[in-house]
């Protein structure tokens, strides 16, 4: 049976040997497709006859690499939790090939928990069936809600039964990706300071990314700034739907501003901002409000890669990444007034005026009030006759509360862009934990209906859907594992 033809052109497998290793997927024993995303796949122009779910499932365990293929694990390092590891890499995602898509995008294709590889150290090489359907779920709502994020192209049950706490069906998500390259992977040449690496990366990363900047005097410099940009506009998009990432490690972070590597991840019901999900980060590193420094910490580190590609001496290089770093503390308040006054119809909010956000947040803390909801609720109020008194009934129609509502009221200019700004639903943590547990027992479909109610976040249709209800106090899921 010939296989389907995948458009590969492959150019991570043309940077230098010690880049990446090959690596093969284990042989699956009884592969099985749970999902397949069709629009994703006519996207990336990849043509297989999807009524063949035998042969969906043959090709997305990776039993049958489609022609030209060719399988790589990708060398990596990072700081996990704040500490440095020299080597990381893939220990269980093999990247399979490149594809340009219809929109002339290069975009990677990997199988996550595909076996192991030379990266895989003591860990099993493979993912149990829970955090496949958990990125599913959460990567695939990232992009129906704007923000950039990796892909999910496929999910397939191998067969094996993966050792975890207890016994759990094993599973392989099929990542889509603008590339795999992360902060780490500079790293990983910086250790072991190898400047040439470095420099080819940088250049790599440069054209497939950000290709105007070739032409820069000082194209590294250049580079770091334009990471540095999409990262404050990535975590800012993260803050105003309530997004954890839950494990931002330098490793986690992609060059390309795209949200990446969902493990202990999860959406925030009730507002506060000190909310941790992961039951890894019991310090509460990577909380709801952290998550903006982190992202600057992590510029950092990858400044510090960069710093010896940098034209000039030592100390003025430095305080020219000392500025770059300044400047995303700039851009992400900007970012972040941005779309906290969208989500307010405020057309331009001011720093003068963002107190009104920050008096909304810290009335929603005190009240419990669940973040999503209000958000969707104060748009649908924006549009009625009693704004005022409605929006201060909804916050516990207190002095303050009354008082916020005449403040907001006062800045209201833009009622209209609220409705694409607060969706009315999120995958709430309850409901893809509940996905989760009945796709462990092999029953698919919370997941595909969870996913079909994830669609189209902003419409009108979604206020209506039984997924958008924030849990009762007995539904409420506080811990995420990956
Ligand atoms: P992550 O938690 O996904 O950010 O992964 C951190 C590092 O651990 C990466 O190098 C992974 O490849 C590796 N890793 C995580 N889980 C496994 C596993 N089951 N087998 C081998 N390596 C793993
Ligand atoms: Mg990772
Ligand atoms: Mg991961």
């Amino acid at each position: 049976m010939p296989l389907p033809p995948f458009p590969f052109d492959n150019s991570y497998a043309r940077l230098p040997e010690h880049f990446h290793r090959p690596a093969q997927p284990a042989r699956a024993p009884d592969p099985e497709l749970i999902r397949f995303n069709s629009p994703l796949a006519e996207e990336l122009g990849i043509d297989v006859n999807e009524s063949d779910e035998h042969e969906l499932a043959a090709v997305f365990s990776g039993n049958s690499l489609p022609e030209n293929a060719e399988p790589t694990a990708l060398a990596y390092a990072g700081h996990q939790f704040g500490n440095f590891v020299p080597q990381l890499g893939d220990g269980r995602a093999i990247l399979i090939g490149e594809v340009i898509d219809q929109h002339q995008k290069r975009r990677d294709i990997q199988l996550k928990g595909a076996g192991r590889t030379e990266f895989s150290r003591g860990g099993d090489g493979s993912a149990p069936i829970g955090p496949v359907i958990r990125e599913y779920i959460v990567s695939e709502a990232m992009h129906a809600l704007g923000v950039p994020t990796t892909r999910a192209l496929a999910a397939v049950t191998t067969g094996n039964a993966v050792m975890r706490e207890q016994p759990e069906p094993g599973a392989v998500l099929t990542r889509v990706a603008a590339s795999h390259i992360r902060v780490g992977t500079f790293e990983y040449f910086a250790y072991r300071r190898d400047t040439d690496a470095i420099r080819t990366l940088a250049d790599y990363a440069i054209s497939r990314h950000y290709p105007s900047l070739m032409f820069e005097d000082q194209p590294y410099q250049e580079l770091f700034r334009a990471v540095a940009q999409r990262q404050a506009e990535l975590i800012a998009d993260w803050m105003s739907i309530g997004f954890i990432h839950g494990v931002m490690n330098t490793d986690n972070m992609a060059i390309s501003g795209e949200t990446i590597d969902y493990g202990p991840c999860a959406f925030m019901d009730q507002y506060h901002a000190n909310t941790v999900f992961s039951s890894i980060d019991a310090m509460g590193r990577y909380a709801y409000s952290n998550q903006p420094e982190i992202g600057y910490w992590n510029l950092a580190r990858f400044a510090e890669c960069l710093l010896p590609l940098f034209d000039g001496e030592k100390e003025k290089v430095v305080e020219t990444a000392k500025a770059i770093l300044g400047e995303y503390r700039e851009h992400y308040n900007s970012a972040w007034r941005n779309r906290f006054g969208r989500k307010l119809g405020i057309s331009s909010l001011t720093q003068e005026d963002e107190a009104v956000v920050h008096e909304l947040l810290g009335l929603m803390q005190q009240i419990g009030s669940d973040f999503t909801a209000t958000f969707r609720e104060l748009t649908r109020l924006a549009h009625q006759g009693n704004v005022q008194e409605a929006a201060a009934a909804l916050l516990g129609d207190t002095q303050q509360a009354r008082d916020w509502s005449a403040r907001w009221i006062a800045l209201l200019d833009t009622p209209e862009a609220m409705w694409q700004a607060n969706p009315a639903i999120i995958p709430r943590n309850h409901q893809v934990e509940a996905a989760i547990s009945a796709a462990r027992q092999g029953d698919l479909r919370h997941f595909h209906d969870l996913m079909a109610a994830l669609e189209a976040p902003f419409s009108a249709t979604s206020d209506a859907s039984p997924y958008r209800h924030p849990p009762a106090p007995e539904e409420q899921v506080a811990r995420t594992f990956c």
